[in-house]
């Protein structure tokens, strides 16, 4: 068996602002895995710069922390979000597309809705977690774990409604 996985999924500040939030969430549910928390979030500067903390040596750092506070769009919050499941996030990477908007896969999300703007900022619409331990990091950045559901209760749960 497929060891289930959780993976941190952020609907940006971008997608917010353009009212992308729903087709987002239409396309994630194709993956068909567990939701298992949910929240909207004002984020402040110290989040997102302990989110992007891996990337803190790039040239772009600062301007993505900027786009994930929100400053780039109006003040937009991001949804974030936790699922769970066999292959969360490979199955969520892949709906995703490429981090290049340009070079994503035309029908995956980043590839419909993306874009990179004239100053080189790649607005990508969503993050979703890249490995097991930065999914492990990540959550416990942006959820307590009394927000998270526990996914074995849930799958037991949906699998009597069944
Ligand atoms: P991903 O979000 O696909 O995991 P990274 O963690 O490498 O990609 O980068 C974080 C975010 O920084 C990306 O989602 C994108 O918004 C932005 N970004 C990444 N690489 C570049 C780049 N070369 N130029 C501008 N922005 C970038």
């Amino acid at each position: 068996m497929i060891p289930a996985q959780a993976s941190l999924v952020l609907i940006k500040p971008d997608a917010m602002q353009r009212g992308l939030m729903g087709a987002v969430l239409t396309k994630l549910e194709e993956a068909k895995l567990l939701l298992i928390g949910a929240k909207i979030v004002r984020v402040g500067r110290p989040l997102a710069e302990a989110h992007y903390q891996p990337l803190r040596e790039k040239p772009f750092f600062r301007e993505i922390v900027d786009y994930l506070c929100g400053t780039l769009h109006g003040g937009a919050s991001v949804l974030a979000l936790v699922y769970h499941g066999p292959q969360a996030i490979a199955k969520i990477r892949a709906l995703a597309g490429a981090t290049n908007p340009d070079l994503a896969d035309p029908a995956s999300i980043r590839g419909t809705y993306g874009r990179v703007t004239t100053r080189g900022l790649m607005e990508n619409v969503m993050h979703a977690s890249s490995d097991e331990a930065e999914a492990r990091r990540e959550i416990a950045l942006w959820f307590r774990p009394e927000e998270l559901l526990e996914p074995v209760l849930e799958e037991r749960r949906e699998q009597a409604a069944r």
